[in-house]
């Protein structure tokens, strides 16, 4: 079982990590928000213990954004008594289950056990557009029938488009939410990767999947091989 911890308290985080690790979880750790959100959507948890004070961003938008994209991975709040946020904030915000600070290890494993019983472990369900498709879980791309091996960034980017497909995306949202907001605003990186997809996902096929929107974005529509072969 994969449990990301976000957590900046670094001596909690580091207890919570050793003891999972001891009972057999795969730990990760993220000590502020942006890295958290990331982590949490880029790979596949069986669940998130997630404190809600938190640099960067708030553990109330990390949970917040990840239910906005669609995630159901089981989420475990850390509320302080002093904290800007409650119990009841939590669970509103699509939390599954909270502990107050200070807790003990064996009631917060015991919470951990009893969230990853009542959800069955969910596969990410494969994304599509036209005949792309994304196997998040799997990490496999393919357009039609041909697998196309991806990078992971460019997978990340890849999914960011096909969950928005049919939208325009500006350069700045792919930024934020493909490399976590580190980017400079001078950057040409978000460009330099749309190319890369293309090569991969339009050229080789003959179509046209990933539009420029211009002065605004991109917008990735569905394409299929058929379209190819029509023009
Ligand atoms: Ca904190």
């Amino acid at each position: 079982m994969r449990v990301l911890i976000v957590e900046d308290e670094e001596d909690l985080a580091e207890a919570v990590c050793h003891g999972l690790t001891a009972e057999g979880f795969v730990t990760e750790v993220a000590d502020n928000g942006v890295d958290g959100l990331w982590m949490a959507q880029e790979n596949t948890f069986d669940v998130i213990v997630l404190d809600l004070m938190l640099p960067g961003m708030s553990g109330y938008d990390v949970c917040r954004r990840l239910r906005a994209h669609g995630s159901t991975v089981p989420v475990l709040v850390l509320t302080a008594k002093d904290g800007e946020y409650d119990e009841a904030d939590a669970l509103d915000l699509g939390a599954d289950d909270y502990l107050s600070k200070p807790f003990s290890f064996v009631v917060l494993l015991a919470r951990l056990r009893a969230l990853l019983r009542r959800a069955p472990v969910e596969r990410a369900p494969v994304l599509t557009a036209g005949d792309l498709r994304l196997d998040p879980a799997a990490r496999q791309c393919w357009r039609g029938d041909s697998e196309v091996i991806l990078t992971a960034r460019e997978f990340a980017l890849a999914e960011f488009l096909v969950r928005r497909r049919g939208q325009v995306v500006s350069r700045t949202q792919i930024a934020e939410h493909v490399w976590g907001g580190d980017l400079d605003v001078d950057s040409n990186v978000v460009e330099v990767y749309v190319g890369y997809l293309r090569k991969k996902l339009d050229q080789p096929f003959g179509l046209r999947g990933i539009e420029t929107v211009r002065g605004v974005g991109y917008r990735l529509v569905d394409v299929t091989l058929g379209d190819a072969h029509a023009t």
